[in-house]
């Protein structure tokens, strides 16, 4: 592979969504590689793969592939140690007196 362009992990926006009901805009992960924590956001994601390949802007290590055929998605997440996702409190219930 010669072509070493990326785009910021912004854009694994639309097509997490597809898989997850939640926003993993917010979300981070931790590289197992190297251990640095950070947003999805901030990883370099090749898209001129088959599928998308997210990388570690630190050490380059693949977090993240994601593969999408017309009837499923393969999403490989071994390159992270965990992926931590904001989530809303909750919700409470008022009990009538
Ligand atoms: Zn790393």
């Amino acid at each position: 592979m010669t072509d070493m362009s990326y785009v910021d992990g912004n854009m694994l926006d639309g097509p997490l969504r597809e898989l997850f009901a939640v926003d993993l805009s917010p979300a981070t992960s931790r590289c197992q590689s190297c251990g640095s924590l950070g947003p999805l956001a901030g990883l370099h994601v090749f898209s001129h793969a088959p599928g998308l390949v997210a990388r570690c802007p630190v050490c380059s290590e693949v977090i993240l592939r994601l593969v999408r055929a017309p009837d499923r998605a393969w999403l490989d997440l071994r390159g992270a140690t965990f992926l931590e996702v904001p989530m809303p409190a909750e919700p409470t219930y008022h009990r009538p007196g």
